[in-house]
């Protein structure tokens, strides 16, 4: 049994919905946040048996974070710190949006321990941040990682996304250039996902705005493959890049199946092969603990196939790929005769590898990931 864990701690409130964004996040709901900040202690407490174990990574991710008053968040992790067994290199990070966020705070955070903080800027163009409603400019993103800087933040990482609308070759090469300029120690760059129930996805639908064609949403994460290389990122993960030593630690433990306690509206977490998610109404979330009722609205027991999948899906998405001794220790399956009926082809085609008895995405295969892994696990 792990010994270690890591902690999420949702914020749902932002201060105004982006238009792509389909998250557990509500804007027009701040006078909820005092309220809400005692649910999440609420909540904790109902964990502290598991206090003994060394917790490994601590997240406040949204929504907006750094939209809550500062002193609610130290609050939080004081909370943690005094309770739960955090050694000092644990990773904390805090999700910020320019424009929530000011150098007194960023002061404050550092001070409290917070090591760590994940930017959400998307592009550097104004008209393309208006575009998918972002509450904030380029140059606000510029400031605050300055300001982010100046205060002690060593570690730093930016989110961008491609394939907004209007955006092109030329402007997503303009942002990752300017990104790297500033140099943060991550870089996560996602395909935009239009997801219905959207304010994109509506103006998608009404042809009122277009997103990029297909090969240009290619060429986009093609270049953005080799750009972050050659900038000293390394690609771990299909979306996430690094410089060395400062790859996400929480989210790593995702990817590689790690227990986590989720705390908050909507939150999710793994233990001991239960998974189990909360309430997603904030409302909802304060009133049950108000009360002293369970938050939880679904559980479920992973069962050991369900495993087996997760972890080709996650672990293809890794460019450290799947360890075939260590998977069929885990599961008894070999993976290699499993998936043997596809196996062949998708290595002709230069789509997968092994090598040194790792099964992995090539370069190649990353640009149409979703159909190899769904090809693959077909066989499982
Ligand atoms: S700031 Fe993040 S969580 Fe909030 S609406 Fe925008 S994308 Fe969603």
């Amino acid at each position: 049994m792990s010994k270690e864990l890591s902690l999420y701690f949702h914020f749902p409130f932002c201060k105004r919905k982006c238009y792509y964004c389909d998250f557990n996040s509500f804007s027009g709901f701040d006078q909820l946040m005092p309220d809400y900040i005692h649910a999440l202690l609420a909540e904790i407490k109902f964990y502290l048996p598991q206090s003994g174990k060394m917790i490994k990574s601590i997240y406040f991710g949204g929504g907006t974070p750094s939209y809550f008053p500062v002193n609610s968040l130290i609050e939080i992790l004081k909370f943690v710190t005094t309770h739960f067994l955090v050694p000092g290199k644990a990773e904390i990070t805090l999700e910020a949006n320019p424009g929530t966020i000011n150098v007194e705070d960023l002061i404050q955070l550092q001070e409290a321990g917070f090591n760590r903080l994940s930017i959400g800027l998307q592009a550097t163009q104004n008209d393309l941040l208006r575009r998918i409603g972002r509450i904030h400019s380029a140059q606000e993103f510029y400031d605050i990682f300055e300001l982010a800087r100046e205060t002690g933040f060593q570690n730093i990482g930016v989110d961008l996304i491609f394939g907004l609308p209007g955006q092109k070759l030329e402007h997503w090469q303009n942002t990752l250039h300017s990104v790297t300029e500033v140099g943060p120690e991550h870089i996560s760059a996602y395909c935009l996902q239009l997801e219905p129930g959207t304010r994109l996805h509506h103006q998608v639908s009404l042809k009122e705005v277009s997103l990029p064609p297909e090969e240009e949403v290619v060429e986009m994460m093609e270049f953005t493959m080799v750009y972050l290389q050659e900038r000293g990122y390394e690609q771990y993960e299909i979306s996430n890049y690094a410089k060395t030593g400062y790859k996400s630690v929480h989210n790593l433990g995702y990817w590689l199946g790690h227990d986590y306690l989720g705390l908050g509206a909507g939150a999710a977490s793994t233990r001991l092969g239960q998974r189990w998610a909360n309430i997603k109404d904030p409302k909802d979330y304060i009133e049950n603990l108000k009360k002293g009722i369970s938050v939880v609205a679904e559980r479920e027991s992973i069962d050991k196939h369900t495993a087996m999948i997760e972890a080709v899906m996650l672990g293809l998405r890794l460019r450290s790929g799947i360890n075939l001794q260590r998977f069929y220790d885990k599961y008894a399956v070999d993976l290699i005769l499993k998936t043997q009926k596809d196996l062949e082809s998708l290595l002709n085609a230069d789509l997968i590898e092994i090598n040194d008895g790792t099964l992995r995405l090539t370069y190649k295969g990353i640009l149409t990931s979703n159909k190899i892994i769904a090809t693959l696990i077909a066989n499982l």
